[in-house]
């Protein structure tokens, strides 16, 4: 007889895989969401195809690219009759519920939809006493909840399983605000960290040399480009930029640091849960989170760059009936991949327009030979956050190839190249720009290798790679891109 699955889909926001330590992190432990890499898989490439929460979102749900679901920045609201994977599980028999952060919208036209039950952040959300949108009139009714975030969305999970009905099988979106700015700690977590130094990245001190001016452009400095709010006390009246980060990357990353710890508490609450009922066997748990960060990494926080600790997504998935524990997997996976992966599971057909693929081989310990070689990204925010350029490029397992085009495209919420002049922001008049790395000789992508003679083939492959994939996706190249 063939069970569907039950599915506890957690997403936390901004957490990059190099704060788990079943991704090696040296900077932090967290036992519980080891607990689902040992109990089941990791996925060590997988990546989002925009890196940024709104954007990515849309992906995870819809199994679309943000030029096809429209929801290409932080102010382009999902259309909430787009077709998604809960809404299908919904229309198979599912029970299905989300809690926590959105972040897709507001009101009738972008209030969650497909779900049972819901309660979700408006925004960003608060970390303590936050409010809550609620099912109601108009696209819900706000109301303000006591108590950590961290803490109330899993009390809403977990509620929610004790009162579901246990003839039929669920999928619960346990969706977190932590670890995303402003960091701020639980009380119980406020001491961890305070007696020592947190380790440095490598490239804490990067300069930004044999790079795309974008990269020295960006305005996401450690120390240089953080408030107060940030840092949680005033900034030091003069220091040097190598020592002002190296302060500052103490202060940021342990509240960051803390508030995962109280993701990681959590999330072992849910799986003790699973384990006491009974449903460890029959349930899918996955957690990733909507895209990475820079954790002092290139000398910066934040994330929306292609680099590699902002596009990473850190993905564990357990599944006792389908994935033998301690699997890990290497291929090109994508934000895009998740619904067409939870249909597949549920045995839920997978509508045509959803483009990425279902990876359920892969979750079996295997490969197919028409797995995809090269990954599409693209960011098109220019400016309008951390003076970040719009880019797109691909990613194959040993090169990555960028194209910063420095246009906001007519895109909400962009700004046009010409706009300049927010404090510390250097102005981008620059000319459109490629960057290619070898990621086999430099994983921390120091040297653009673009202008090599060396890599002239490498660099000509991929840019017709990347056109052939942006034809195949439906998405324009833009009009500077005539290489
Ligand atoms: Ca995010």
């Amino acid at each position: 007889m063939s069970r569907k699955p039950n599915i506890l889909f957690i997403l936390t926001d901004d957490h990059a895989a190099h704060a788990m330590s079943c991704y090696g992190s040296r900077i932090n432990r967290t036992p519980q969401l080891d607990r689902i890499a040992e109990g089941g898989l990791r996925l060590d490439n997988c990546f989002c195809t925009n890196s940024i929460c709104t954007p990515s979102r849309a992906s995870i749900l819809t199994g679309t690219y943000n030029h096809v679901n429209g929801v290409t920045t932080l102010t382009t609201m999902m259309d909430n009759a787009l077709v998604t994977f809960p809404k299908l599980l919904q229309s198979a028999g599912y029970q299905t519920a989300i809690f926590g952060k959105w972040h897709l919208g507001e009101g009738p036209k972008h209030c969650p939809t497909g779900f049972d039950e819901w309660a979700v952040l408006p925004g960003q959300g608060f970390y303590h006493n936050p409010t809550f949108i609620f099912p109601g009139p108009e696209g819900g009714v706000k109301r303000t909840v006591r108590g950590y975030a961290t803490d109330i969305i899993t009390d809403m999970c977990l509620d929610w399983l004790d009162r579901r009905d246990p003839s039929r099988p669920f999928c619960l979106l346990c969706h977190h605000k932590a670890p995303h700015r402003p960091w701020y700690p639980d009380e119980k977590h406020a001491g961890l960290f305070l007696n020592e130094d947190v380790p440095e990245p490598e490239t804490l001190q990067d300069d930004y040399s044999n790079r795309a001016k974008a990269a020295a452009a960006a305005a996401m400095r450690v120390g240089v480009h953080m408030s107060e709010t940030d840092l949680k006390c005033e900034m030091p009246d003069e220091m040097p930029e190598s020592e002002l980060r190296r302060w500052a990357y103490q202060r940021y990353i342990k509240d960051y640091l803390r508030v995962v710890q109280s993701v990681d508490d959590n999330v072992g609450r849910l799986l003790d849960y699973l384990d006491a009922k009974g449903l460890a066997e029959d349930t899918v748990v996955i957690y990733t989170s909507d895209q990475g960060f820079f954790l002092g990494d290139h000398g910066w926080y934040d994330k929306r760059f292609m680099y590699e600790e902002s596009l990473r997504m850190p993905f564990v998935l357990r599944y006792p009936r389908e994935v033998r524990p301690g699997s890990v997997n290497g291929d090109l996976v994508l934000n895009v991949d998740f619904a067409p992966l939870l249909l597949d599971l549920a045995e839920v057909a997978i509508p045509p327009q959803m483009q990425g693929r279902s990876f359920r081989p892969q979750i079996q310990g295997g490969t197919p030979p028409d797995w995809r070689e090269a990954m599409y990204y693209r960011y098109w925010m220019n400016r309008a956050h951390h003076n970040v350029a719009a880019h797109y490029g691909i990613r194959t397992l040993k090169h990555k190839l960028i194209y910063y085009y420095y246009d906001g495209c007519n895109q909400p919420g962009t700004m046009s190249p010409l706009c300049a002049g927010r404090a510390k922001i250097m102005p981008l008049d620059f000319e459109p720009e490629w960057e290619l790395f070898d990621l086999e000789r430099d994983p921390r992508e120091m040297r653009n290798v673009i202008a090599d003679p060396a890599y002239a083939g490498v660099a000509r492959e991929l840019k017709d790679e990347l056109h052939r994939l942006q034809a195949e996706l439906g998405d324009a190249r833009h009009p500077s891109d005539r290489d």
